[in-house]
């Protein structure tokens, strides 16, 4: 971290002592947002929310900017933290999902106030923030969900209090004494991001059960998903998923070859809406995997998914049963996991590809590493009807690879998910390569789908009777 700016650096200290002493001197805790206890953080994040209150819209949207400038310029830093603290991932797919989430997170602009005019008069409807949120952030994204969150509900008018994953303490602690300085430099309040310095489960629930918490954003998986929805609290929820992604025999195959690498291994599968099992018609499965070859899969022989299957499941998922993978591999590169069966990729290999049954675990459990199965099936319909049952419901992502109209439509249709990409890889959904907005937390068991500032508002209305009709 040599090239850390003074004040950067600064900041870091001022974090890492706080972490180290647990008592965290006084001025350095208003400055960084960091707190060792959750009730404290909650506390200086009211006081920022009633602060933002009183300053204008103008310098809102300064403060925003300067979030954007200021994690630009430390993106490299942050991911590079991020991969190393967490293990997961690849710092240089971190860049560029940092930049995604820093560039193309709405900001203020995203608030459209509404009129209606009628005989009666106009009523107008205003967005209008909830107050002190509480987020809960995953592992695997775990600086661009901070940057991400803090961009929408900042411009929506709210402060926030991460309580991020414990694996990744310290950078969301670095991120959030980041953007703190961002927000003070524009003009805002300090605290307006808190978080606690030493995360835990125990911390989570007291964040859930803070009677000054006015919504919970939890990005998670289905443990923390369903406490949330126990909370009693309006619950913002982006769950797992489990992607199918479906190629037909009307495909450009040597596109969704290189697409399906490009999606699949981006950041080694760790983002929830990557590709994570292949669904493809029979007549051009042979042609698939040759394209994805290409493109740096490696295909593994029966044996070889016999014992990769061992390694990396710990809980076999199936229909109707989610499963779970083992932790140690989630995350981790091909050529390393490969290893682990005594088996030596190039280290230059994206996926590890193998092709089984429809039962196979590696199709029903969210992996979320470079594993990627393959099967075959008879038919387009086929292929359909697998994806609808192994996503489980989740209504979070799918991806399909076809030239046929009809077809695109009854999959969209049928998975009816909170993204559906259509010949692209999956992070085009995201608006990388894609049109459209980004955000890292897609809510799709509560069904606000890709999140944004007017997400993080209540609607208020106001009406005036008989006048201010201009026609
Ligand atoms: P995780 O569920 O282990 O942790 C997520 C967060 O929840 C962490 O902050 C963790 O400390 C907290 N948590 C976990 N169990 C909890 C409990 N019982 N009570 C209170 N808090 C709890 O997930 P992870 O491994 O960090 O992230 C991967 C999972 O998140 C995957 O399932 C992935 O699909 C999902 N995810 C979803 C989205 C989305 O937008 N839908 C985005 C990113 C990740």
């Amino acid at each position: 971290m040599d090239n850390l700016e003074d004040s950067v650096r600064q900041i870091v200290e001022e974090v890492v002592k706080s972490m180290d002493l647990y008592q965290p001197k006084e001025d350095a805790v208003k400055y960084t947002g960091v707190f060792p206890n959750i009730n404290n953080a909650i506390d200086a994040a009211e006081l920022a929310y009633k602060e933002l209150g009183k300053i204008s819209l103008e310098t809102r949207n300064n403060i925003i900017s300067n979030i954007r400038k200021n994690a630009l310029a430390n993106k490299e830093i942050i991911s590079k933290m991020a991969q190393e603290e967490t293990g997961l991932g690849r710092w240089q797919d971190k860049v560029i999902k940092n930049e995604l989430g820093i560039l193309k997170t709405p900001g203020v602009e995203d608030l459209r106030p509404e009129a209606f005019t009628d005989d009666y008069g106009m009523t107008l409807v205003e967005r209008a923030p909830y107050g002190v949120i509480g987020s809960i952030t995953p592992s695997t994204n775990p600086t661009v969900t901070i940057i991400s969150n803090s961009i929408g509900m900042i411009a929506a008018g709210n402060s926030v209090v991460f309580n991020p994953h414990p694996a990744s303490k310290k950078v969301s602690a670095f991120l959030v004494g980041l953007l703190n300085k961002a927000i003070i430099e524009a003009g805002g309040p300090a605290n307006l991001v808190c978080c606690a310095a030493e995360p835990t489960i125990e911390s989570a629930k007291d964040l859930m059960a803070h009677p000054k918490i006015a919504i919970l954003v939890v990005t998670g998986g289905p443990a923390v998903v369903r406490v949330a929805m126990n909370s009693g609290k309006k619950v913002i929820a982006a769950g797992p998923g489990n992607p199918p992604c479906v190629v037909d025999e009307t495909a450009d195959i040597a596109k969704a070859g290189k697409d399906i690498v490009d999606g699949a291994g981006f950041d080694n599968n760790v983002i929830c809406i990557c590709e994570k099992e292949i669904i493809v018609v029979a007549s051009v499965a042979d042609r698939l995997k040759e394209e994805m070859k290409k493109n740096g899969a490696y295909e593994l022989n029966e044996d070889q998914i016999k014992k990769i299957t061992q390694l990396v499941i710990a809980e076999p998922g199936g229909p109707g049963i989610e499963g779970a993978a083992n932790k140690t591999f989630v995350g981790k590169n091909a050529d390393f996991i490969a290893k682990q069966i005594g088996l030596t990729v190039p280290p230059e290999t994206r996926l590890l590809l193998c092709e089984v049954n429809r039962k196979h675990p590696l199709i029903w459990t969210e992996q979320l590493m470079p594993v990627m199965p393959l099967v075959r099936v008879k038919d387009v319909d086929a292929a359909i009807d697998l994806a609808v049952e192994c996503e489980h419901g989740f209504r979070h992502t799918a991806i399909m690879h076809s030239l046929n109209i009809a077809k695109l439509s009854k999959m969209a249709k049928a998975m009816n998910c909170s993204i559906f990409i259509k010949n692209g890889p999956s992070y085009a959904g995201l608006g990388h390569g894609g049109a459209g907005f980004a955000s890292f937390t897609i809510a799709s068991p509560t069904g606000e789908g890709v999140t944004r500032a007017r997400t993080f508002t209540r609607e208020r209305r106001c009406t005036i009777v008989d006048y201010f009709r201009i026609i």
